[in-house]
């Protein structure tokens, strides 16, 4: 046996029947050639291809042990439902549609210990994915810059090691609506980021549309900034202060150029008025994001559901049907 610290792979699957046995061959010779202890978590996100059946065949291996979430909580939700039950000291995530090269892992690890950190970011060097999936990461990353006040570059990028320490503060948190990347900035005091290779999605296709996209990125701002409703509320002071302005021009024009100037005005009036009930409309959508959060977090739901656990050998029946209480 070795002495170094055991590792934690914790990898969400979401309808990944196509890319799960590459998966497993390309992760399975790299941890063993670290010669140390680890373990892989693999987490069922409610999958409605066959990717379940799959995952319980390797659960059968001792070191893999799979989660069975009873639907489809998101990306996140998944990866704290791993975290949960981790055994490692060190904890490492992945995308389980081999983009993230298992073939890192060994790098991310060396720079943690050698390093003393306790969470290692990754840059994704030459990425492949679609012009449309870049931009949205690219506002996530200026937008996480900015409201974390850490400077990493990569923020989607979810082959990261974390400590242990960091992974138990993130699962007390109790969040439902979070980013991952993010919230570890909030738990782990060194950081430090390293470039890892990037490749085509293996099989099938991005479980991220525009939708997704769009509520990810205000999970994101939310749950660590009120900025959104700050801006609005500086919108809204400069708009009436605009408002005032213009009504004085009006009333001052209407002196000088008569009635007849003032009624041909009214389309001048109209064209703000919308402008001032479509502001407000946006305004109200905003504030209902952050109000629909909250109701999320008062109803205490728990924020996943553990149907099973397979493959927990060491671990007894008491795994079973865990749920993670708000
Ligand atoms: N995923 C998940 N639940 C979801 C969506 C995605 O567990 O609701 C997993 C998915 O199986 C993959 C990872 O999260 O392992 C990243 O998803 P994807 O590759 O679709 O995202 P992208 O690479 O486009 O960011
Ligand atoms: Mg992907």
């Amino acid at each position: 046996m070795n002495a170094k610290p055991m590792i934690s792979l914790v990898i969400p699957v979401y309808n990944e029947e196509r890319n799960l046995a590459m998966l497993m061959e390309r992760i399975l010779p790299t941890m063993s050639a670290m010669k140390r202890p680890y373990e892989v978590v693999l987490v069922d996100d409610g999958s409605r291809d066959s990717s379940l059946d799959i995952l319980r065949g390797f659960a059968e291996l001792p070191e893999v042990r799979v989660v069975e979430l009873t639907r489809n909580y998101g990306q996140h939700a998944a990866i704290l439902a791993g975290f949960s039950i981790v055994r490692g000291e060190i904890v490492v995530t992945l995308d389980a549609d081999l983009q993230n090269p298992p073939e890192e892992i060994p790098r991310l690890i060396e720079t943690m210990e050698e390093g003393g950190f306790d969470v290692v970011g990754t840059i994704r060097k030459g990425r492949k994915d679609s012009f449309l999936r870049i931009i949205p990461s690219k506002i996530i990353n200026i937008v996480a810059r900015k409201i974390t006040g850490v400077q990493m570059t990569d923020w989607g990028c979810m082959l990261r090691a974390y400590r242990r320490q960091v992974v138990e503060r993130m699962i007390s948190c109790h969040e439902h609506a979070t980013f991952i990347p993010a919230l570890a900035t909030h738990f782990g005091k060194r950081l430090t980021e390293i470039v890892v290779a990037h490749e085509e999605r293996h099989g099938g296709k991005s479980n991220y549309p525009l939708r997704k996209l769009i509520n990810l990125q205000f999970d994101l701002v939310a749950s660590f900034s009120d900025l959104p409703i700050k801006l609005i509320m500086y919108g809204g002071i400069a708009m009436a202060t605009l408002g005032v302005c213009f009504g004085i021009v009006l009333a001052v024009a209407r002196l000088v150029y008569g009635a007849l100037w003032a009624a041909q005005g009214v389309f001048t009036l109209f064209a703000v008025l919308f402008a001032f009930v479509g502001f407000q409309f946006f305004a109200l959508g905003v504030i209902g994001e952050y109000i629909g959060r909250i109701y999320r977090e008062v109803r205490k739901r728990p924020e996943y559901v553990i149907e099973h656990v397979h493959g927990d050998k060491a671990g007894g029946g008491d795994a079973q049907l865990k749920e993670k209480e708000s």
